[in-house]
């Protein structure tokens, strides 16, 4: 997601102004709405318009990447462990999409910056409606990458059995020029003498046969806050795979929520919903019915002469948005329900009753009669 240039995705100027792009955001957005417009190309536009301006339309992350490159201020989108080390330096910033633009145009493979860092783990978990509105601690067990602690990552027994690669100078890269018809180019790769680890092993750690990282079965507390919903993502940095290269950062674990269904309340973004079905008599004559929240019953006062489909908004019982401290409300939508049958006593004594109403009680439907006539 870093490295796409947002500006152009939106077809706006880099000083564009927050209206411009806001703007600029609708107009495409309506344009490529996958109700909308149907071309095979529509989703994927409108997914890039979305990115872009989940990132533009933010002042915050935007000012991230106008000088990151990146939503987070950080060009690895990770705990940014490294900067200030010798790598997070010369990668950082722009350096890596200069040098890749160079390596894609030539064919070269650049994986100067994927080799330091270890690949993120994607796993699924599935929370309870309860667990998602509150938020939960929970013990996750991963298989993962983890650094050797047998030889601290380095592969060599004991940690020390090895040299610096004198090919690289230990930084697992070489750089060399190619002649190419556009020009000579200043090309980078892996180092061949090493495998772009930046050492030799002497001798090697038994434990992970010279690799430097084993696959174990980890478990970790996390920490889910309250009011994650279906589709969200919660990244913890860090906890992916150790790097299969030396001195580099371990990925992430990227945990994709789910979350069980509640047997009555609906989640709508922070808000809660319910349908009420009750007699028809009750939404004549009104009376109290009993509800669940998140916290315990409610005991809900439905007034006399409330029509089939009114919705009742309960400040304040949804759920806490997991971004903020603000608090989504429960709307109950009231719905008449009419009895299975009637008996020939009852059906007499309603007909009795539908008269000494009269049809002239209902302004609704005189006027539908009225428009009927017109
Ligand atoms: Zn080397
Ligand atoms: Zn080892």
């Amino acid at each position: 997601m870093a490295n796409k240039d947002y500006y152009s995705v939106l077809g706006v100027d880099k000083n564009a102004s927050d209206d411009e792009i806001k703007s600029a955001y609708r107009r495409l957005a309506k344009k490529y709405h996958p109700d909308l417009n149907k071309t095979p190309e529509a989703q994927e536009k409108f997914k890039d318009i979305n990115e872009a301006y989940e990132v533009l339309g933010d002042p915050k992350k935007r000012a991230n990447y106008d000088q990151f490159g990146s939503a987070d201020g950080n060009p690895f989108g990770a705990g940014g462990a490294q900067s200030g080390g010798g790598f997070g330096d010369f990668f950082g910033g722009g350096f890596s999409d200069i040098f890749s633009d160079i390596f894609s145009a030539f064919g070269g493979r650049s994986d100067a910056r994927v080799s330091e860092k270890g690949q993120d783990i994607n796993i699924a978990v599935t929370l309870s409606f309860e667990e998602a509105c509150f938020g939960v601690e929970k013990n996750i067990t991963v298989s993962k990458l983890e650094k050797c602690s047998s030889c601290s990552g380095t592969g060599a027994k004991n940690g020390k059995e090895f040299t610096v690669c004198p090919e690289c100078n230990g930084t697992g890269r070489v750089r060399y020029q190619q002649n190419t018809l556009f020009g000579t180019t200043i090309r980078e790769a892996g180092c061949p003498k090493c495998n772009a680890t930046g050492k030799i092993i002497k001798e090697k750690c038994s434990d992970c046969n010279g690799k430097g990282y084993q696959k174990v079965n980890k478990t970790i507390k996390v920490k889910f806050p309250a009011g994650l919903d279906n589709g969200h993502t919660l990244r913890i940095q860090n906890e992916g795979n150790a790097p299969t290269r030396a001195n580099g950062i371990n990925g992430d674990l990227n945990i994709k929520i789910s979350v069980a269904p509640h047997k009555i309340l609906v989640r709508n973004g922070n808000d809660l919903t319910m349908d009420l079905y009750v007699p028809f008599t009750k939404t004549l004559l009104g009376g109290k019915v009993d509800i669940p929240t998140l916290k315990g019953n409610y005991a809900l006062n439905i007034p006399e002469l409330t029509p089939s489909g009114t919705v009742m908004r309960i400040k304040g019982k949804g759920v806490k948005s997991v971004n903020s401290s603000a608090v989504g409300d429960l709307l109950v939508t009231i719905k008449a329900e009419v009895p299975k049958s009637l008996d020939k006593d009852t059906k007499a004594k309603i007909e009795a009753l539908a008269e000494q109403i009269g049809d002239g009680s209902y302004t609704k439907y005189n006027n539908f009669l009225r428009n009927m006539k017109d």
